[in-house]
């Protein structure tokens, strides 16, 4: 056995992710220690409650409540705690510890990203963190290294697991939000309190995180405009069908350059995907992002965006990344943010939309809304009107589909606003936007 260096790895936490990292760290040890050109020796890890269940079998000794001690003298820390106090206290203190970090805990990055960052850049450590967008799919060493000679265009991203098992299960089986939330969360992809995915807040953190490194850009939580998916009902979902789209929860950002320069959009929200696109094919509660660049055209990275011994297949990759740059020494690449470029609101961003109304049926009222909408700089490229219910004298009532073409979507919504108060219609039945293409 080759007598390596050997390095100390803290774990702090032992809960979905991190005992299956502890139970990889022990039993690849020979073929990791091989690999990063160093012994890895797990010193401990610091959770809660010794005593609590694990979903692995770990030696009782490893344990402590003592994270503070735990941080001290290692090389490398691993947090897996998730939340962000302590999280955020313990990698600060492993940074200046000399410690080099490994984290999967998006909601702290979004959130202070730039304080971690910095603190590392000060002692020359380094920030793995390919676990904390995606799960086991590697998109943090693409975007950041890979496609570092590149110019990104656009990511779109299907990154929050349980909403894209609900919209599926939805467009599949025509079945209802509320059923297939109901029975996620017996079968365990929702939580019990299922807001911070249903309602966007965990894609908005990954689309912060994908964004900066994409574009070279500090992008905070707050730029992020944020909808999620509770307001999807089956009569949409057939509807998307019927028109050969399929609704998906997506992560958009987007370059954006006009004569006054170049800016940026980063937006989730609950979007139409052509069946064709290859993030239409996205189904269960699998994560994919699609990556469009200038050189390098069309990427899509796929596969299980959460899950224990997934996530724990990323942090360990950053593992060994982390000790192998121990090993060589030198200064850990800081996050570059250089480009700085000015993040739009909404309002200012443009794409195709399908707005859905049900009007009078009545001669003149396709003529009404095709002049507000045209009013209105929002172009009509098709309409489909289907009678709902028939009048018996009086005018009944019409559904009508209209797709447009790109429109600004400050146009488009004070648009949508004119048409709800024009007298012809009776209710804007949905407003969705078509990406992807
Ligand atoms: P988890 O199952 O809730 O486990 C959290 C662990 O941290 C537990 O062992 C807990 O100790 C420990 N812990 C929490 N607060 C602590 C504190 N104040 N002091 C010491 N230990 C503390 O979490 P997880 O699902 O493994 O997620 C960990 C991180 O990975 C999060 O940032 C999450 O966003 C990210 N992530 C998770 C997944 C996934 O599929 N689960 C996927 C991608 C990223 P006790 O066990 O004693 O309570």
């Amino acid at each position: 056995m080759t007598d390596y260096r050997r390095l100390r790895v803290a774990l702090l936490g032992a809960g979905a992710v991190g005992s299956q990292v502890a139970a990889l760290l022990r039993q690849h040890a020979d073929e990791l220690a091989d690999r990063a050109g160093a012994r890895l020796e797990l010193a401990g890890i610091a959770v809660r409650d010794i005593d609590a269940k694990r979903d692995v079998d770990l030696p009782r000794e490893l344990f402590t409540t003592d994270a503070e001690s735990l941080i001290v003298g290692s090389d490398i820390v691993i947090e897996l705690m998730g939340g962000i106090e302590p999280a955020r206290a313990y990698l600060l203190h492993a940074i200046n510890s000399g410690a080099d970090i490994v984290t999967a805990n998006k909601a702290l990055l979004a959130t202070h990203g730039p304080e971690i960052f910095d603190a590392a850049d000060q002692v020359g450590a380094e920030v793995y963190y390919e676990a904390a967008a995606a799960g086991a799919i590697p998109i943090i060493r693409p975007l950041r290294d890979s496609l570092a000679g590149d110019r990104v265009q656009r990511i779109m991203g299907i990154v929050n697991g349980t909403t894209n098992y609900i919209l599926d299960r939805m467009d599949t089986e025509g079945a209802e939000f509320a059923d297939v939330l109901a029975n996620a969360q017996r079968l365990g992809y929702a939580e019990a309190d299922p807001t911070a995915d249903v309602e966007g807040y965990d894609a908005a953190q990954k689309a912060a995180i994908l964004a900066s490194l994409a574009f070279h850009t500090t992008v905070p939580l707050d730029a992020v405009h944020r909808e999620g998916i509770t307001s999807i009902d089956r009569s949409m979902m057939d509807a998307a069908r019927h028109a050969g789209y399929v609704i998906k929860l997506l992560a958009v950002c987007e370059r954006l350059v006009e004569a006054s320069g170049e800016s940026i959009s980063v937006r989730v929200y609950p979007a139409l995907v052509d069946r064709k696109h290859p993030l239409a094919s996205v189904h269960g509660a699998n994560n994919a992002v699609f990556v469009q660049a200038e050189a390098a055209g069309n990427l899509m990275f796929y596969g299980a965006g959460a899950g224990g011994v997934q996530t724990a297949s990323a942090v360990l990759g950053d593992v060994v990344s982390a000790a192998r740059r121990h090993i060589a020494g030198g200064v850990g690449v800081g996050e570059s943010t250089l480009a700085n470029l000015p993040i739009v609101p909404i309002g200012r961003v443009t794409t195709r939309y399908q707005i859905t109304l049900e009007v009078d049926d009545r001669p003149g009222v396709l003529a009404t809304v095709a002049s507000t909408l045209s009013e209105g700089r929002v172009s009509i490229a098709t309409v489909e009107q289907t009678v709902i219910t028939a009048g018996n004298g009086e005018p009944g009532v019409a559904r009508l589909v209209i797709g447009t073409h790109k429109a600004v979507e400050q146009d488009l919504s004070d648009t949508v606003e004119r048409l709800a108060a024009s007298g012809v219609v009776e209710r804007v039945v949905s407003v969705l936007r078509v990406e992807g293409d």
